[in-house]
């Protein structure tokens, strides 16, 4: 029987298409604004000329120093040249850690944002902040936080390398898995994360082959849309849990974390959520841990958190940590089967459950 649900959407303006980086500059006429800050990070330096030369005198500047976690220094940074150059909008021309310093900035001051993304983590769809001060990382949620204007070109992301097309992707389905058996999920956040998942999931093997496929550029982005929607408005749970505690406390690399954890998250959870899941099978097969784990492997994705710099003797912290404050889980955390789930990932063997 269908389970009762509250729905909440959030507002979204969303500009989708291979091109529609041609209609950056009618949006911001139609925000009134003039006057915009474009932001990257040092490696996309080159490629946001680009963005800078189409925007002509609309462009005051380009800050160039967004980093991984949203540090608040850098924002502080980003927040003097804005003021400095009289700006009235930012545009972040990049993945997560761009398009969150994007959203440290919005979210302070209150100014349009206009986020064009590069990769398939989702951040652009999320009113959620991560940022870190003092190596601490704190999260916040505010409408403020998402952005005005998404324009998802897939041609922005024709060069992204395949090792990080790969990874990104893979991050992007685990919010799509985590949504299908979250407690406050609903039809529509179900219907969005089996279709984002299940475009990620047959984009990824053609990108490997022909990185610059542009169709299969446009299954994946529109995947990463979709799956970022469901981030934003469902919760998520074991896997995302267990990837903040290794990212925060360990320092693993975000989207690496969530490609080798994933499949072992699944198998935990798909015991107790195997309905759920279900559509997913269709492309993974009947053992969706297993099924997605091969498909990982066949990606050349990374797939022991051992290669990731975790040391063995972490592990034990690392579930101490997790339960510390655990997110909700359709199977309850059990200090147990945690430790196997991980010795697993650490060693990057087959998953199954314990
Ligand atoms: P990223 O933004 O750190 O980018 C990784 C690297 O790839 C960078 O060097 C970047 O310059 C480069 N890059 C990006 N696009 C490229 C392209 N098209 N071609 C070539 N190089 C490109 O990585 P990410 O995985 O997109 O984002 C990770 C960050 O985003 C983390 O800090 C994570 O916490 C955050 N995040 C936040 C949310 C949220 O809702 N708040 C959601 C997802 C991720």
């Amino acid at each position: 029987m269908l389970s009762a649900f509250t729905y909440q959407s959030l507002p979204a303006h969303i500009i989708f298409g291979a091109g529609s980086l041609a209609q950056l500059n009618t949006e911001l006429e139609r925000l009134n604004c003039s006057r915009a800050l474009v932001l990257c990070t040092p490696q996309q330096h080159q490629t946001a000329q680009a963005i800078v030369q189409q925007l002509g005198t609309r462009c005051i500047g380009l800050f160039d120093q967004a980093t991984m976690h949203t540090p608040v220094e850098i924002t502080e940074q980003a927040l003097q040249v804005y003021a400095q150059h009289q700006a009235d909008c930012v545009i972040s021309f990049g993945g997560g850690s761009t398009i969150g310093l994007g959203k440290a900035i919005a979210y302070r001051i209150n100014t349009t944002h206009i986020a064009l993304p590069t990769t398939y983590a989702g951040s652009e769809a999320t009113p959620i902040l991560g940022q870190t001060e003092n190596k601490q990382k704190t999260t916040i949620r505010h409408p403020r936080i998402l952005p005005d204007v998404v324009i998802y070109d897939p041609q922005l992301s024709l060069h992204l390398p395949v090792e990080l097309s790969v990874t990104s992707g893979l991050n992007a389905i685990a919010h799509a898995v985590e949504a299908l058996y979250a407690q406050d999920r609903n039809p529509i956040s179900s219907a969005m994360a089996t279709q984002g998942a299940q475009a990620l999931l047959q984009a990824l093997p053609t990108l490997l082959r022909e990185p610059q496929q542009l169709e299969a550029r446009s299954q994946a982005l529109v995947g990463a849309w979709l799956c970022g929607t469901v981030l934003g408005t469902v919760g998520m749970s074991l896997h995302h849990k267990l990837c903040h505690t290794l990212g925060g406390s360990f320092q693993l690399p975000h989207a690496e974390t969530h490609a080798v954890l994933l499949p072992h998250a699944l198998a935990y959870n798909a015991i107790a959520a195997a309905e759920q899941l279900q559509p997913l099978e269709n492309v993974l097969g009947p053992n969706l841990a297993v099924g997605l784990y091969e498909l990982s492997q066949s990606l050349g994705a990374p797939m022991a958190l051992k290669d990731l710099g975790l040391q063995e003797s972490d592990l034990d912290r690392a579930v101490q940590l997790t339960l510390q404050t655990p997110y909700w889980s359709p199977r309850p955390l059990e200090a147990n089967a945690l430790r196997a789930l991980l010795q697993q990932a650490w060693a990057g063997s087959v998953p199954h459950t314990t």
